[in-house]
């Protein structure tokens, strides 16, 4: 496993008996040997397929910079208000994935429905860094709603319903970390896909915990490369399917 490498490499802090450091701060401190520090995106990753994680550690693959797309869609998650105001031209302008008309009319319904709303307008925090038990991470807002909850904002295409797998483990995750860090009851969190105008609630039951904890195990686990995905839906979108040797199916060849 090289998480405790790329830890360093990404804060350019010294560690010391067992001890990681980010932005100054100590945030994991055990006695014996050094465990690995998990991050949400690696938690994530793991859900999606464990072998991808395989080559992130393999090749200490930082988050990198953010491509400036996905910048800018996640960025609308920051005004709720205006784009609900703001006429068909100017939605137009804006990064949205789907007809103006759409657009208001999902986060008017969202606005409708959520109880949080006003909280996910105006959250109490924006890019929180989260430090759990046993994965970290940034939530792009923690709502000041009674409990806490936090939400990630994905850039992408959200399902018909619910919220991807990997991503409710994300989102999950995020819930945990706020939980323990805050030492504080936490009940939900949300997935944002403002883009599309989508907003999604993920509770913390059972099953979704059980989700996050098969997927924190595996994460925590992986040393050798993990068996290749049957799923090819899944390796055709994965930047690592000509290292992994899958064969997916063109376009072209799709169509006949
Ligand atoms: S190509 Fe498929 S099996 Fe290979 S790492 Fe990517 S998702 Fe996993």
């Amino acid at each position: 496993m090289v998480h405790r490498d790329r830890e360093i490499h990404r804060t350019g802090a010294e560690p010391s008996d067992g001890e990681v450091q980010y932005a100054g701060e100590s945030f994991w401190a055990i006695p014996g040997p050094v465990r690995p520090v998990l991050t949400f995106r690696d938690v994530e990753t793991t859900a999606y397929c464990p072998r991808k994680q395989y080559y992130r550690d393999r090749d200490a693959d930082p988050d990198g910079e953010v491509p400036g797309r996905v910048r800018e869609r996640a960025a609308l998650a920051f005004r709720y208000r205006d784009l609900l105001a703001a006429d068909d031209g100017t939605l137009a302008a804006a990064p949205i994935a789907v007809a103006p008309t759409t657009f208001r009319s999902r986060l008017g319904a969202a606005r409708a429905r959520l109880d949080a709303w006003p909280h996910l307008v105006d959250p109490a925090g924006r890019n929180v860094l989260l430090c759990g038990k046993d994965a970290r991470g940034v939530a792009d807002k923690v709502l000041g709603t009674a409990p806490p909850a936090p939400s990630i904002v994905f850039a992408g295409d959200p399902p018909d319903r619910g919220v991807w797998h990997p991503q409710r483990v994300r989102v999950v995750a995020a819930a945990m970390a706020l939980a323990w860090e805050r030492e504080t009851r936490v009940e939900r969190g949300f997935a944002e896909y403002p883009a599309h105008g989508v907003v999604r609630e993920v509770p913390l039951d059972p099953r979704r915990r059980d989700e996050y904890r098969t997927a924190l195990r595996a994460a925590a686990r992986i040393d050798d490369p993990p068996p290749r995905l049957s799923n090819r839906e899944k390796c055709a979108a994965c930047e690592y399917r000509t290292d992994c040797g899958v064969r997916t199916r063109s376009l072209r060849s799709l169509l006949g």
